[in-house]
């Protein structure tokens, strides 16, 4: 992992709401249909909610009907980690946030678009920046 933005876990409580501490740095997932993002359709970049770093552009999101907000691809394909995730009892691809390693979601290979990858992403670790 190559993190340019480091801190400390209390550096981390007191820099983030709970619920993007607890999605961010402990890989948690929100309930579906209760993020802030899943059903937004505003024009912008979406950014890391610990980092700022720009992750994913609104014009790849698209209506999953799964309650998170999907996207087709990253914005910036280096800004992304993914990682075999083997937790759960099931193995799934997860997305991480490269500059701070943050926790964002799962990959999974059943999206629409021509990549065929559906990036589901939690709404907790995104902060969408309309004046791209
Ligand atoms: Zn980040």
């Amino acid at each position: 992992m190559d993190n340019s933005v480091e801190a400390t876990e209390q550096e981390w409580r007191d820099r983030l709401e709970p619920e993007q501490f607890e999605v961010l740095r402990c890989s948690a997932t929100e309930p579906a249909f209760s993020g802030f993002y899943w059903d937004c359709h505003d024009d912008g970049m979406y950014r890391c909610s610990g980092c700022g770093a720009e992750l994913f552009d609104s014009d790849t999101k698209f209506d999953s009907g799964t309650g998170w907000p999907s996207f087709s691809a990253p914005a910036v394909a280096e800004a992304v980690e993914t990682h075999e995730d083997r937790s759960h009892g099931m193995v799934r691809v997860e997305a991480t946030c490269k500059s701070c390693g943050g926790h964002l979601g799962h990959v999974f290979n059943d999206g629409p678009g021509p990549t065929g990858q559906r990036w589901c992403i939690n709404s907790a670790s995104l902060s969408l920046d309309s004046n791209r």
